[in-house]
Formats: structure tokens, C-alpha cells, sequence
């Protein structure tokens, strides 16, 4: 059986396909002005680990993504996009283009198993423009002072339970710094289409209300309804979506359709990098190529994800990136033992059982170290490889061969005297010569090891 904690439910409860089959997911995607960070990646990582834990579970999968190239409001008017745009001096599918392009690269690196659909919000407009249309003749929206088209939030009974936001909670202003829009009937109501100022001449087209752009929450419900049907099993996200884009997003689908579309929402924690909220304005953006420049294996970041569970929140660390790197080099030499003659049947139900509960990767992750102690070399190695299934991190693929400088190792050798002799102020300076030189030293129980930085 096939555990998720579903947000709405406050519980971990058995997943499985509506129809019997296909397990139909949607998974918010990328803003794309700007690259993803770590953290972003974190949250793709989840929709991965489901559907390949789907595939455990013997299930079939069917992933939509969206990319949003339009729509996604820093504030009221000021469309990440486009201050993107002018910031850069380019076209806004321009930068788009970009950046996705980028996200693709990123999640290949990650072996990110792609989605099935990449719908594009700025190639979605019609899609939009009817489901506003139907929320507009089923009454749950209306046309503002400003002639934007709004959702009504007060006449969706049930809003607020998925995040626990009840409308009679919420103050005015709570979207926008406290900011009260006068278009709007009520403070809680939000933006299906906004009538665009005749400076904005870029990300705006024509429709009955007139010429504009679409809210951002209107995307996922048009592309969801539209690609999965009136049924989405899974529907990821960071935490940070479920309110106000999934809650918003939940009233438009079931809305529209008068049934509760979304079966179960499942949101990834944040992910700290050293300690710290990971955001532009702390100065705390870690990229994949930044991983990637340090010498590191993109897939010790997957393997570093792996080892906490999907939601709870992870302080990453490079010192832990590192040591996946390690970790999955050391995996990658053991398996090249690999001979198919199998493993015990308990390793491969044990590890199963932990990846469908929830997606226990920690644990399941522990089932491997447990096997390295007990299993021979061979049926190790054959472990690793049918665990490398779900894991995704390569470990059939040969380690990489590092030839070391002799004169790193000449450096290695007078480090070693020095820490024999305590003389730690010469060992931190051979160190410092010996990462100039592009390694570094670990000690460990061992003995000495040097791996390119
Ligand atoms: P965005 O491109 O800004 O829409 O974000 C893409 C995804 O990353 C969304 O699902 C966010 O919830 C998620 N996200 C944003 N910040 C973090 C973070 N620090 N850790 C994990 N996920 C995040
Ligand atoms: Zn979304």
C-alpha cells in the first residue's frame, strides 16, 4: 500500500489511482524569470520520488507540470516576468525561454524523471478565458471596478479548508502588505483576469473583459482540468503554495466542475542552507551550478535531498553535500561487483516498505547501510543496483577516476607528519595549499582521503 500525508487531511493516508491505473499528478512548476534555486529543486525532487515509488507500488503515472511565463504577480501589477524583462533588457518568452531551458538542464542533472505535459500558461490564454467564463456563469465570480474579473470567495462554502485560512480569519490587505484593493468586492477575493495598464505591452491579450492577463492561480486550475479531467489523484507543491495558490486554485477546480477535483495535496518542506530562509534578499541562493562548480556530483544534492524525509524541514549543508559525494562514489566502486546472481528477497521488502510509507527515504535509505554490513560483496552490489531504481543516483555508473598531482600527495604526506607532530597551525596551512591546488583532505577512521573540490 501507497502512503502520502495529504495536507488537507492532516493525515498520511493510501494513495492510489482514480481509475484503477494511472495515477494522475500535477505538479506546480517553475516561475521561469529567473533559475531555480536549491530549494525549488528540493520540491521538484518530490513529484520524482512519487512517481517512482508509484512504480513500486506497481502503478502507472501520468505528470503535468506547468511552467509559468506569465501571470506570477510580485505584487499587484508587477509581473515577476516582466520586471525580469526590463531588468535584463529582453523579451519576456525571451527570458522564459531562458530560464526553463535552464530548469530542464537542472532536473536532468538531477535525474528527474521529466513530466509527461510542460503546458506553457502564456500558450494557455483560451483555456483561461473559458474557465473564467464558466465561473462567471455559475456566479462565483465578477467584473471589479476596475473591470478585472474577480473570484467571489465568500461563495465557496468550504473555503479555507485546506489551509486552515477561513475567510472570517482574514484580514483585509493579507495579499498585498496590507495593501486594501477597492476593486474587489471583498478583501479575500483574488484576480481570475486583470485589465492591463496601457503601459504594459508585453504578456497581454485580448478577452470579453478586455485586454489583459491571467491571475496566476487560474493557470494550474486550467491546465489541470484540462490535461488530467475532473480527477488530479496527486497535486504537489512547496508548502508555501498552499496558501494562498492551492486554496485559491481548489475553489476554481471545484467550482468549476462542482466536485472535489484534487484527491490528495502533498507539499514539500523548505529547504535552509545553513541555517538560513534561502532567498535573494539574504543573500542566500545556492544553485545547482554552484554544486556543480565545487566539484561536486549534481546527484550528491539528490542523495543529500534523500536522507530526510519530503516534509520536514532541511538544513542543507556543503559539508553534507560533500559527504553524499562521497557516500555515492563509495557506492558506485561497490557496485561494480555487481553480478546479478540477486540478494535476499527481505532487503528489497524492507526498503519497498519504507519508500511506500510515506516516502521514508532516510529509512529506506538505512535498509542500504544495513545490507553493506551483512550482504556479500556481490549481492551488495546487486542490491544497490535494483535500490538504484527508486534512488536514481547512477550507481551503476563507474567512479570517477581522479588522478592526484604528485605534488598534492607530497603535500598530503607533509600534512600527516604535521598533525603526527599537533602541529595543527602547519596542517591548516597545508591544507590551504593542498585546496589551491584544487583537493581536499578528509580524515577519517580509515586514514587520509583527497577528492578533487
Ligand atoms: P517558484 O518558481 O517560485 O514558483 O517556486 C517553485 C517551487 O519551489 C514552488 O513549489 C515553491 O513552493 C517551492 N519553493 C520555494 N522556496 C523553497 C524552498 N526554500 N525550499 C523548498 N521549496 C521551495
Ligand atoms: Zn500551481
Amino acid at each position: 500500500m501507497f502512503r502520502l500525508y495529504d495536507t488537507a487531511l492532516k493525515a498520511v493516508t493510501e494513495i492510489e489511482p482514480s481509475d484503477g491505473q494511472v495515477l494522475k499528478i500535477y505538479a506546480c512548476g517553475p516561475t521561469v524569470y529567473r533559475t531555480a534555486h536549491v530549494g525549488n529543486l528540493r520540491t521538484f525532487l518530490l513529484t520524482d520520488l512519487i512517481v517512482r515509488a508509484a512504480e513500486l507500488a506497481d502503478f502507472e503515472t501520468f505528470v503535468v507540470q506547468n511552467i509559468t511565463d506569465v501571470g506570477h504577480l510580485l505584487n499587484d501589477s508587477q509581473d515577476k516576468l516582466l520586471q525580469q524583462a526590463s531588468l535584463e533588457g529582453k523579451a519576456a518568452l525571451e527570458i522564459a525561454a531562458y530560464y526553463e531551458e535552464i530548469f530542464h538542464q537542472d532536473l536532468a542533472h538531477l535525474n528527474i524523471i521529466p513530466a509527461d505535459v510542460y503546458p506553457h500558461a502564456s500558450e494557455t490564454i483560451e483555456l483561461m478565458l473559458q474557465l473564467i467564463k464558466l465561473l462567471i456563469e455559475k456566479d462565483f465570480a465578477y467584473i471589479g471596478k476596475d473591470g478585472s474579473v474577480y473570484f467571489a470567495a465568500q461563495k465557496f462554502a468550504d473555503y479555507g479548508s485546506l489551509s486552515g485560512n477561513r475567510l472570517e480569519n482574514l484580514k483585509p490587505g493579507h495579499r498585498f502588505g496590507g495593501e486594501v484593493d477597492e476593486n474587489k468586492n471583498f478583501h479575500a477575493d483574488w484576480a481570475l483576469w486583470k485589465i492591463a495598464p496601457d503601459t504594459r505591452t508585453e504578456l497581454v491579450w485580448d478577452s470579453p473583459w478586455g485586454k489583459g492577463f491571467p491571475g496566476w492561480h487560474v493557470e494550474c486550475t486550467a491546465m489541470s482540468l484540462h490535461h488530467l479531467g475532473q480527477v488530479v489523484d496527486v497535486h504537489t507543491g512547496g508548502i508555501d503554495l498552499r496558501f494562498p495558490h492551492h486554496e485559491d486554485e481548489r475553489a476554481q477546480s471545484n467550482a468549476a466542475t462542482g466536485e472535489e477535483v484534487v484527491k490528495h495535496w502533498v507539499h514539500a518542506e523548505h529547504l535552509l542552507f545553513e541555517g538560513r530562509k534561502m532567498a535573494k534578499s539574504t543573500g542566500n541562493v545556492v544553485l545547482l551550478s554552484d554544486v556543480i562548480e565545487k566539484g561536486y556530483d549534481p546527484l550528491a544534492l539528490r542523495l543529500a535531498f534523500m536522507q530526510s524525509r519530503y516534509r520536514t524541514q532541511l538544513d542543507m549543508s556543503w559539508d553534507v553535500i560533500k559527504a553524499a559525494h562521497i557516500q555515492i562514489e563509495k557506492w558506485r566502486t561497490k557496485a561494480q561487483s555487481a553480478n546479478e546472481e540477486g540478494f535476499p528477497l527481505e532487503y528489497e521488502k524492507a526498503f519497498t516498505a519504507y519508500v511506500l510509507e510515506d516516502l521514508d527515504t532516510p529509512r529506506a535509505i538505512s535498509v542500504i547501510r544495513e545490507a553493506e554490513k551483512v550482504l556479500s560483496e556481490s549481492a551488495f552490489a546487486d542490491f544497490l543496483i535494483w535500490a538504484d531504481l527508486f534512488l536514481g543516483l547512477d550507481l551503476d555508473r563507474a567512479p570517477k577516476q581522479v588522478v592526484v598531482p604528485q605534488e598534492v600527495l607530497d603535500l598530503v604526506e607533509i600534512r600527516s607528519a604535521a598533525r603526527m607532530n599537533k602541529d595543527w597551525a602547519e596542517s591548516d596551512r597545508v591544507r590551504d595549499q593542498i585546496a589551491a591546488l584544487g583537493f581536499s583532505v578528509n580524515d577519517n577512521p580509515d586514514g587520509t582521503e583527497v577528492l578533487p573540490l
